[in-house]
C-alpha cells in the first residue's frame, strides 16, 4: 500500500509546447493499483456526494486494486457513458476528490485518474465492456421493467411505433440523456447542428487535453446503444421542435449549451487579429487547424498574443496559441490568481509552458495599425467587497492605464445561450439571463420538453451537464411510461 498520491506522468513542458499531443500520459497498471490501494473503502463514503452521475466510487476502486480492470470499467459505465472524457477533464478537485476523507491528510485518492486509467485500459485492450442493461438509468427499477417491448405508450402514437425521443445537441448533456434512454430501450435521435458530434468536447477542448480519438470512441459506444446521431441539423432552422413532435417524437431533450461568445464592448474589438475564444478554438479543433499542414484552416497567430479571461477557455486558448507558434502569450485577467475559475491543473500547466499572467488587469481599448491589432490599453484593478459570485469585485485604479504591444487578441470572458432555437420556439420560458427555465428533473415550460446542461445553468462543467442529462432521461421515461 502506498501512502502518497501517485503522480501522473506528463510530456515535458519544453517538448509539448511544440505539439498538440496529450500532456497527461495516464497511470501504468502498477501505479493505478498502488493508488487504488490508498482508498479506505469508507463505510459511508463522502466522495459519492460529489459525483453528479452517482458512480460507485469505492466499488470501482476496489476492483482496480484487485486487478479486475474489466469489472471496474463495467461498474463505472453503469452510470457514466463518457468515463475517458470525465477522467481527463472533470474538475474532480472540487467534486468527489474534494470530499474524499484523505484530502486533508495525504491528498485525496486520485479518483479521476483511476477512472481514466480503466477507460484507457478498455480502449487499449480493444474490447468494449457493455454494462448490465438499464441498471442505472432506470432509476433503480428492474431491467425487465424498462425493456423496449415493455415500454407503455401513453395515448395514441404515430403508426403505433415505439415512443421515440429527440435530443437536440450532442454535448455531454445530450449524449448522456441519449445514452441512458437508449439503454432503457427507447429509440433516440440526436440532432446536432455542427458537422461532428461532441459539443464543447469536440470544438472547445483541445487535442492535448482530450484527444479526438478518445472522444470518438466514447461517442461510438453511445451509438452502439442504438442512438442515432444526425449531424448538420440545426433545430430551429432545419426543422422546428413543433415539427419534431409532429414527426412522432414523444419527448424532446434540449442540450444546446452556451456557445454564444461574449465580447467586452470596448473600442477596437472589430480589428483584424481579434478572435472570440469560441471561433479561435473551433478553427483549431473542429476545423483541424492543429493538424497544419495536413489541414489548411486559416488561423493567424502572430508573435504576441493576449488572451483575456481566467477560465478553462482562456487557458486552452493561450496554450493553443503557443503551440501554433506565438513567441509570447499573456493571459490578462481582472482578478487575482486565487479567483481564477480555471482548473488549478490547467493554470499550472500553462505556467510550466511559459504563458505569462497579467493579473488584476482589464483591457479598455485595442489599438490598431492598417486594420490589425497593434497595442492593447489596459487599466489595473484593485479588489473590493465580494460580489454575487462570492469573489472579490475588481475595481479600476484611476490613472493606472498602460499599454502592451500585441498583434493578436483572444477574448475568453464567457459565453451565453445561443438564441436561435429559443427565439423560434414560442412558449418556451426563459429566465432573466436568457437560459431555459427548467425544474430539477429538467422539465421545461412546454409539455414534453426537457432541458439540461449549460443551456439551463449557463456555462458550467461537463459533469454537471451529464448529471442533468441523466436526471432528464429518468424524467422522460417516467413521463412516457406514466409511472
Ligand atoms: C474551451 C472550453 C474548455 C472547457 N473545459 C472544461 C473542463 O476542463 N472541464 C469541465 O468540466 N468543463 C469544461 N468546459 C465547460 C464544459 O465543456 C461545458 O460546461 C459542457 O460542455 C456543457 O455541455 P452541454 O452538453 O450543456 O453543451 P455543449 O457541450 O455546448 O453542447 C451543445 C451542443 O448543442 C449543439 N447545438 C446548439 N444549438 C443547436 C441547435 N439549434 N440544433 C442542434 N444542435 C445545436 C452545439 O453545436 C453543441 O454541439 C469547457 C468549456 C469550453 C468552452
Ligand atoms: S472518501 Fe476517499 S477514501 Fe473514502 S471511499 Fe471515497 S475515495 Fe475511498
Amino acid at each position: 500500500m502506498s501512502k502518497l498520491r501517485q503522480e501522473m506522468p506528463e510530456q515535458p513542458a519544453r517538448e509539448r509546447i511544440h505539439n498538440f499531443n496529450e500532456v497527461a500520459l495516464g497511470y501504468s497498471e502498477r501505479q493505478a493499483q498502488l493508488e487504488a490501494s490508498r482508498c479506505l473503502q469508507c463505510p459511508k463514503p463522502e466522495c459519492l456526494k460529489g459525483c453528479p452521475v452517482e458512480i460507485d466510487i469505492p466499488g470501482f476502486i476496489k476492483l482496480i486494486k484487485e486487478g479486475d480492470f474489466a469489472g471496474a470499467i463495467s461498474l463505472i459505465k453503469e452510470k457514466n457513458n463518457l468515463p475517458a472524457v470525465c477522467g481527463r477533464v472533470c474538475p474532480q478537485e472540487t467534486q468527489c476528490e474534494e470530499l474524499c476523507v484523505l484530502s486533508k491528510k495525504d491528498g485525496p485518492v486520485a479518483i479521476g485518474r483511476l477512472e481514466r486509467f480503466v477507460a484507457d485500459w478498455e480502449m487499449s485492450h480493444k474490447q468494449q465492456v457493455i454494462p448490465s442493461p438499464c441498471s442505472s438509468a432506470s432509476g433503480g427499477r428492474s431491467p425487465k421493467a424498462t425493456r423496449r417491448d415493455e415500454i407503455k405508450v401513453r395515448g395514441e402514437f404515430n403508426n403505433k411505433q415505439q415512443p421515440r425521443v429527440a435530443v437536440i445537441g450532442s454535448g455531454p448533456a445530450g449524449l448522456t440523456c441519449a445514452a441512458d434512454l437508449g439503454r432503457m430501450g427507447y429509440p433516440v435521435v440526436v440532432f446536432e447542428s455542427l458537422s461532428q458530434p461532441g459539443g464543447v468536447l469536440r470544438y472547445g477542448i483541445p487535442e492535448f487535453r482530450l484527444p479526438k480519438k478518445v472522444l470518438d470512441r466514447e461517442i461510438e459506444a453511445v451509438k452502439n446503444l442504438g442512438v442515432d446521431v444526425r449531424v448538420n441539423m440545426v433545430i430551429g432552422l432545419t426543422k422546428s421542435m413543433e415539427e419534431l413532435f409532429q414527426e412522432g417524437f414523444q419527448a424532446i431533450f434540449v442540450g444546446t449549451g452556451a456557445g454564444l461568445p461574449h465580447f467586452m464592448g470596448i473600442p477596437g474589438e472589430n480589428l483584424n487579429g481579434v478572435y472570440s475564444a469560441n471561433e479561435f478554438l473551433t478553427r483549431i479543433n473542429l476545423m483541424k487547424a492543429y493538424l497544419f499542414p495536413e489541414y489548411d484552416t486559416p488561423i493567424k497567430v502572430k508573435e504576441r498574443v493576449a488572451v483575456v479571461g481566467g477560465g478553462n477557455v482562456a487557458m486552452d486558448s493561450a496554450r493553443c496559441a503557443l503551440r501554433l507558434g506565438a513567441k509570447e502569450v499573456t493571459v490578462v485577467y481582472r482578478r487575482s490568481e486565487k479567483e481564477m475559475p480555471a482548473r488549478r491543473e490547467e493554470v499550472k500547466h500553462a505556467r510550466e509552458e511559459g504563458i505569462k499572467f497579467k493579473l488584476l488587469t482589464v483591457p479598455i481599448r485595442i489599438l490598431g495599425e492598417d486594420g490589425w491589432v497593434r497595442e492593447i490599453e489596459c487599466i489595473r484593478m484593485g479588489l473590493g467587497e465580494p460580489d454575487e459570485s462570492g469573489r472579490q469585485r475588481p475595481i479600476p485604479i484611476k490613472g493606472s492605464e498602460f499599454r502592451m504591444e500585441m498583434d493578436t487578441a483572444v477574448i475568453a470572458i464567457g459565453q451565453g445561450a445561443n438564441p436561435l432555437l429559443l427565439r423560434r420556439t414560442p412558449g418556451l420560458r426563459l429566465n432573466k439571463r436568457g437560459y431555459i427555465e427548467a425544474d430539477e428533473d429538467g422539465a421545461a415550460s412546454l409539455k414534453g420538453v426537457f432541458a439540461g446542461g449549460d443551456i439551463v445553468t449557463g456555462a458550467a462543467t461537463v459533469i454537471s451537464a451529464m448529471g442533468a442529462g441523466k436526471r432528464a432521461a429518468r424524467a422522460i421515461d417516467k413521463m412516457i411510461t406514466n409511472t
